[in-house]
């Protein structure tokens, strides 16, 4: 099997009925960056800037954190990087950071909620990106977002850093794409303006599902309860591929369900072309995607999610595709 998804490496990412589709891997720690050559990945998709800051035992200083994201971007070697903003809170705490008791961390005092409440924090990484993109690309994505104007909020930061740097005779990126994680639901109702601000989105499910269904996502006890192709959820995931392709916004689909195969299966049933995911899961789903007729998964799986098909078990109606 590791041989046969190795030989798979060079291979494009294309369907039997000729859909091209760009499979790029997560990672967090410079030592995850020769997964990128092994794997065969198109680039990162998502880069967790807060693994960084979970594994050092004070605040990384800005040429720490610069240092850190040059290398990375030396180590791409010309594939993309998506750089997330730290998503520190909720289930990734910092030994060095004063906790603060809160009942439901998941839904508190978190990632990008922080990072403008403390823009402080959010701009020495904002600077620390620019000054290591400098000359190349810098994609950068914030998380958690709940409402457009909190995108809106953390552009400006960026526009403020950058007016920054080149006030001081400082190189700055080529070109800079600044996106956002959908995660939380109520994106699903705005999804009309945040496409008409953004240059792109990623869809972080493991998040979107836990607040989809109310579901804590780290709980055993009901982690596994619902189903993550369940009609709604699916109908929610294709609400944004839809809005997303409509506008000519490219999105991406970064969580766990992008690296298992039979969900793979789904998204790509539902639109999706770009998916990120765990280097050793990029084998597994591009030899999957080879040998499907995506026109003909699409046909099969649409009408599922149709009022009146609400109830069909879409799990099965995707293993008998398979
Ligand atoms: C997600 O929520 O789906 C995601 C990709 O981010 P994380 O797992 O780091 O919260
Ligand atoms: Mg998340």
């Amino acid at each position: 099997r590791q041989a046969q998804y190795r030989r798979l490496r060079n291979k494009p990412s294309v369907t039997r009925d000729g859909v091209e589709f760009s499979l790029q891997m997560n990672a967090g720690l410079l030592v995850d960056l020769p997964h990128l050559a092994e794997s065969g990945a198109a680039g990162v998709g998502l880069f967790r800037t807060e693994l960084q800051f979970m594994v050092a035992s004070s605040f990384p200083r800005m040429r720490e954190q610069q240092a850190q994201y040059t290398q990375v971007l030396d180590a791409a070697d010309g594939k993309p990087v998506t750089f997330r903003s730290l998503d520190i809170g909720g289930d990734k705490v910092l030994p060095y950071l004063r906790s603060i008791q809160e009942e439901n961390p998941a839904m508190g005092w978190r990632a990008l909620r922080l990072g403008l409440d403390r823009p402080g924090l959010l701009r020495t990484q904002i600077r620390a990106l620019l000054h290591a993109a400098a000359g190349r690309e810098l994609k950068l994505m914030f998380p958690m977002v709940s409402e457009v104007r909190e995108f809106l909020q953390a552009k400006e930061l960026v526009d403020k850093e950058l007016k920054h740097l080149r006030r001081h005779g400082h190189g700055t990126p080529d070109t800079i794409r600044l996106g956002v994680m959908i995660e939380v639901p109520s994106l699903l109702f705005q999804l009309e303006e945040l496409m008409s601000y953004v240059d792109f989105v990623s869809v972080g499910s493991n998040d979107l599902f836990q607040f989809f269904c109310a579901v804590d996502r780290g709980n055993t006890r009901v982690a596994d309860r619902f189903d993550t192709l369940s009609v709604g959820f699916l109908r929610a995931l294709k609400s944004i591929a839809d809005a997303a392709n409509k506008a000519h916004v490219p999105v991406t689909l970064c969580g766990e369900l992008a690296g298992r195969p039979l969900e793979a299966m789904a998204l790509i049933g539902l639109g999706y072309r770009d998916l990120s995911m765990s280097p050793a899961s990029l084998g597994p789903v591009k030899a999957m995607l080879r040998t499907l007729d995506a026109g003909r998964l699409s046909a099969r799986l649409l009408p599922r999610l149709e009022p009146g098909h609400g109830d069909s078990n879409i799990r099965d109606v995707l293993k008998r595709f398979a």
